[in-house]
């Protein structure tokens, strides 16, 4: 008699983080407008998604695609339960965010010395000091703050990141009292084992930290990494409306994972996220359209497997 094998732990309910309007169009050739922009967001939430990185306060001339984020925070409609967050590089972009309004701001370091030097020329712990500043306006405005660890999977200068590199950066977010944390692979560089190994120890060490994980589709290992992020016990995923995005400052980076593939993996394990699949499918259709850009989104292309037997047996009725 069959019974379900055990051993791998799978939770009953995952969060999801869109990050299309953000991670996704940041890279696209064409600049959507604000009011394109406010329609992908109102669908977003529309779909039933609870956080959602809404642009971010960079230098505009550095990514000429977030150079509105300020008209868009200041116009969109805010619905209750839903959390607006956006992607600050310093104490000015975190005023600016302050200023139009946002109360949830996600700071951003890479792991990797040579990456950091060779950006930006200073070492990641010499960056981290940049944060007090804004730590202490975080403080006094009311805003929390989401720290995120790009490279933390492996950088282009670097290869593999030791565990040790990784830890060290997290405990300089502790000490700023930033405990809801990101591990990020714009490179596409994560495996699943690396992600549950590394996973583990972190949820282990750290058990006050709230995990996020932030995977690009760069090699198709994306959504084993979020696997092997569940069976490390990491509930929180970052994911891309149809897979749009790569990085401006990687080469040949390609999207994230496509936030409706991850929703569609999930459902289809009796895994619950919240959210209503169909919708989100709609959103990423829109962003394709908006764009120009397909992205990579397996089950925009190839349907969802209920929709599949639905099909058949509409073709069998009618036969
Ligand atoms: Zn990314």
């Amino acid at each position: 008699m069959y019974t379900a094998a055990t051993g791998m732990r799978w939770p009953n309910q995952v969060a999801i983080c869109e990050v299309g309007l953000r991670d996704g169009l940041q890279n696209e050739k064409k600049v959507l407008s604000v009011d394109e922009k406010l329609e992908l967001l109102d669908m977003v939430t529309g779909s039933g998604i609870k956080i959602i990185e809404v642009g971010s306060f960079v230098h505009p001339k550095a990514v000429p695609q977030m150079a509105d984020t300020e008209r868009v925070v200041r116009q969109m409609t805010r619905m209750a339960g839903v959390e607006y967050r956006v992607l600050v590089p310093n104490l000015k972009g975190l005023e600016r965010a302050y200023d139009a309004g946002i109360t949830k701001a996600k700071l951003t370091i890479s792991v990797s010395e040579s990456h950091c030097i060779n950006n930006f020329n200073q070492t990641p712990l010499e960056m981290m000091k940049g944060f007090v500043p804004c730590v202490e306006y975080a403080a006094k405005h009311n805003i929390k703050l989401s720290g995120a660890l790009s490279s933390a999977w492996g950088c282009a200068f670097e290869g593999k990141i030791p565990v040790q590199q990784i830890e060290k950066i997290v405990l300089e977010y502790l000490k700023l009292g930033i405990t809801e944390l990101s591990l990020s692979d714009a490179t596409g560089m994560a495996n699943p084992r690396q992600v549950y190994e590394i996973g583990s120890y972190m949820v282990k060490t750290f058990p006050q930290v709230k995990w996020i994980l932030h995977f690009h589709n760069t090699r198709d290992m994306a959504l084993s990494n979020i696997i092997a992020g569940l069976q490390a016990g990491i509930t929180t995923f970052d994911g891309a409306f149809a897979g749009l995005g790569g990085c401006p400052y990687i080469p040949g980076a390609s999207g994230n994972i496509a936030t409706e593939d991850v929703i569609h993996m999930l459902h289809e394990m009796g895994i619950a996220t919240g959210i209503d699949l169909p919708k989100a499918m709609d959103t990423a259709r829109k962003a394709q359209q908006m764009t120009g850009s397909q992205g990579e989104s397996h089950v925009l292309k190839a349907g969802r497997c209920e929709d599949l037997t639905n099909e058949k047996a509409r073709n069998q009725n009618n036969r």
